[in-house]
Order: C-alpha cells, then sequence, then structure tokens
C-alpha cells in the first residue's frame, strides 16, 4: 500500500466512522438531467438530491470536479452501508467505470440507491429504486419509461443522449405520503417536456425540483451540481446540524438588494421590505430560483475568488457584493474595491481588512473577479477550531480529497458547528 492509498484508506474509514453515527439516511428524491451530451453548453448537465428525511449532507450530492461526474445516494438502508456503497462507487469511477457499473454497486447493498451520470458518459441508477428514465431517442421522439426495483435493478440512460432519471419515493412521516407516484411520472412528464423545448439541465433540475419539494413534500435540501461548470450549491441548502432537515425547497430563501447586494434570508427577510443601506426595493428569491441561480452560468455571471481568509460566508457574500458592482459599475477594480469596502464599513464583511483596487483582479474577458483579503490580526471574528477531531485527521481529510478529486465535504459537519460558535457571539 503507497502512502496515498494509506491515506485514502485512513480517511475512508474515518469517513465511515463518522457517518455511522449520523443514524438514518434517506435521500428520497435524486434527479440528474442531461441536456447537451457533448457537455458543450456550459448549463447542459445537472444534478440534485431532496429528501423529507434528515441529514441530507453535501454526500447526498456529490460532484467529482477533476473527472466531471455526479454520485447522487440515497435509500432505506443503514448510512453505514451507504457511505460504503459511494466510497466504492467513487473508486470505480475513478478507474474508469462506466456509469451503470459504478451505479450496480448499490446492489451489493440492502435498500442503498446510487445515480451516477455525467457529460459524455450518461447515466445510470442502481440498487433499491423507484424511477423514470426520460430519453430523447434517435428519432427526436422522447420516451418516459419506468423502472422498479426493491434491490439489485440498473436502469440507464445511455451516452449521447438527451434525457433525464428521477427517482422519488415518500419518506416515512411525511404528510404527503402515497402521493410519491403520481409526483414521479408528473415531474417526468414535465422534465420531457422542457428537454424538448430546449431549456438547459440546470433549469429543468430546479423545475422538477420544485415541483417534486411542493407536490410530493420530499422538499428539504440537499442541493444540487452543475457538471460541466463544475459549480455546486454547497451547503447553501444542506442542514445546519446533523439530525436535522435541510432548507425547504417550497420556499422563500432570500431577499437580496439590486444595488448594492445586501441579502437577508428567511425567516430573518420577513423583518424588511426595503434595503437599509440604500432604501432600495428588495427582490424576493425562493429556494428554487436559488438554486437555479446559483447552478446556472450565464453571461451576466460573475466568477468570484476570494482568498487571504476562509471565513464561513465572506465568499458568498462577496461574490453578492461583486455581482452588485460589476452590474452597476462594470469591471471597475476601483468601484469593486469601493462595493467591498462599503460593505465591510456596513458589517456585511466580518473579519477583514479594507481592500484597495490591488486587492482586486479582474478579468473582463471571462467574466471573472479575485479579491485578495487580508485578515484581521486579533482573531475577533474567526470562529475557534475547538472541532472534535485534531489536526492530525484534518490532513488526512484534505488529502483523500486531493487523492480522489472529488469534493466529500466531510467538514461541512464541523463547519456547522463553527458557525453556530460564531452566531452565538
Ligand atoms: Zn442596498
Amino acid at each position: 500500500m503507497n502512502k496515498k492509498s494509506k491515506y485514502l484508506f485512513l480517511g475512508l474509514i474515518l469517513f465511515f466512522t463518522v457517518f455511522t453515527v449520523i443514524g438514518e439516511v434517506s435521500a428520497t428524491c435524486n434527479i440528474i438531467v442531461i441536456t447537451d451530451p457533448s457537455g458543450t453548453d456550459p448549463n447542459g448537465v445537472a444534478a440534485g438530491s431532496m429528501s423529507f428525511a434528515k441529514n441530507m449532507f453535501q454526500s447526498s450530492f456529490l460532484m467529482s470536479k477533476n473527472q466531471q461526474f455526479a454520485v447522487l445516494s440515497g435509500g432505506e438502508g443503514n448510512s453505514s452501508d451507504r457511505v460504503k456503497a459511494i466510497g466504492e462507487c467513487v473508486a470505480a469511477l475513478q478507474n474508469g467505470a462506466s456509469p451503470s457499473d459504478a451505479a450496480s454497486v448499490a446492489s451489493s447493498f440492502n435498500g442503498i440507491r446510487l445515480v451516477v451520470g455525467g457529460p459524455n458518459i450518461g447515466a445510470a441508477i442502481g440498487g433499491s429504486f423507484d424511477a423514470y428514465v426520460v430519453e430523447e431517442q434517435d428519432d427526436g421522439t422522447i420516451t418516459i419509461t419506468g423502472y422498479s426495483t426493491t434491490s439489485g435493478g440498473l436502469a440507464v440512460l445511455p451516452a449521447g443522449h438527451k434525457g433525464a432519471i428521477i427517482h422519488l419515493r415518500n419518506s416515512e412521516g411525511n404528510p404527503l405520503s402515497g402521493t410519491a407516484d403520481s409526483v414521479r411520472y408528473q415531474t417526468a412528464v414535465n422534465m420531457a417536456k422542457m428537454i424538448r423545448d430546449g431549456y438547459p439541465a440546470t433549469r429543468i433540475l430546479g423545475e422538477a425540483m420544485r415541483e417534486v419539494a411542493t407536490d410530493s413534500g420530499e422538499q428539504y435540501g440537499g442541493g444540487g451540481v452543475n457538471l460541466v461548470s463544475r459549480v455546486s450549491t454547497g451547503d447553501m441548502f444542506t442542514p445546519t446540524a446533523m439530525n436535522d432537515t435541510g432548507y425547504p425547497m417550497s420556499e422563500n430563501y432570500t431577499k437580496t438588494c439590486p444595488t448594492c447586494g445586501w441579502s437577508v434570508g428567511f425567516p430573518e427577510a420577513e423583518n424588511y421590505q426595503v434595503c437599509p443601506i440604500d432604501g432600495s426595493q428588495l427582490k424576493t428569491t425562493n429556494a428554487c430560483d436559488a438554486l437555479i441561480n446559483a447552478i446556472t452560468v450565464t453571461s451576466n455571471t460573475t466568477s468570484v475568488s476570494t482568498y487571504g481568509s476562509d471565513r464561513a460566508g465572506l465568499s458568498s457574500t462577496t461574490e453578492a457584493i461583486v455581482q452588485a458592482s460589476v452590474n452597476k459599475y462594470g469591471y471597475n477594480p476601483d468601484k469593486i474595491a469601493g462595493s467591498i469596502n462599503k460593505g465591510i464599513h456596513n458589517g456585511l464583511l466580518m473579519g477583514v481588512n479594507y481592500v484597495e483596487p490591488k486587492d482586486i483582479s479582474v478579468k473582463e474577458n471571462s467574466h471573472a473577479v479575485g479579491v485578495y483579503y487580508e485578515p484581521l490580526a486579533d482573531g475577533r471574528t474567526s470562529p475557534p477550531w475547538n472541532l472534535p477531531i485534531n489536526s492530525f485527521i484534518l490532513t488526512i481529510i484534505g488529502t483523500i480529497q486531493t487523492a480522489i478529486g472529488i469534493v466529500l465535504v466531510l467538514l461541512v459537519v464541523f463547519r456547522s458547528r463553527l458557525l453556530e460558535n460564531f452566531q452565538q457571539r
């Protein structure tokens, strides 16, 4: 066993151990949509997971940024089996397995499901599922085929074809139990229509999640990924603590100021009608539109990178401020620096020093802006690292992330504690 595999092995053992204590994990809606099988359209392949159940962390909608595949998971089996299945599935994909082979891994575990896919490789669902495969045939017709299996099954959307796979079951305790069969079918039909009408995969994913959340009650994020542009909703909608549900995707998510980028999440947003900084009318965005916005890349989207501080919330707030500044003033480093400094002054951005135009790197042609922060020295606004794991293990986790090139995002569980500590101050 070489050094890299040893770290990987140690890391996976740790990963299993941590997830074993989480208890029941059950993603009951998994969707993958492919509207451009060639991978050219930046929004042409998207995937996401949701559930009525708890613990819908990012492990339920993984994406490999290096190899451009998604692994969605769920099922009624126990969570350590689910994590083992994910580990084996990812390992198979790393070794060049097809989506069918990788999704078939789920069949060796009781009650576990895996959905695998990406640009150029098609998609497949394996294990325990109730699913429809939407597929554009060679003659241009779109077929919708149902598949059902309690274990050991496989359904495939072949490479080179536009289409989608949707799995949906009702979780135990969901007050809308009994709706899954009809909602699964209706959502598949509506996805087929949107594929026919030329909508991009990211939009179709968001609309499908909206329909599932509203009509079947399997509504807690979860989240979604854009496989072509390699963007994820990250922890936008995932639970902030273990044994908790994520954000209800049928509800409003934020109010945002179009002028300065100030934003506030619900339920606090109920208290604001206009921007407290400049009085502008706030724009309300519901959760599925927030998901679509987060993973859809448009010509107006500015890609913002934040350097110098990894404080929770800093990069997303910076992104909103920079986007608002660019919309208003264009790609002007002086104006962007001014907007950021106003944000720091107003307390939107905390724990960093004021920036100068030289700290702003602007690449107008690629719509990219880099912001170089200098963290405040006194550490007053930095959350403490009183994690239940030591730094040696953190290094191992970092190593697995590098080694297998996938954002396993184990740390999200711990980061939520940091965030809570910070918010309690
Ligand atoms: Zn404002």
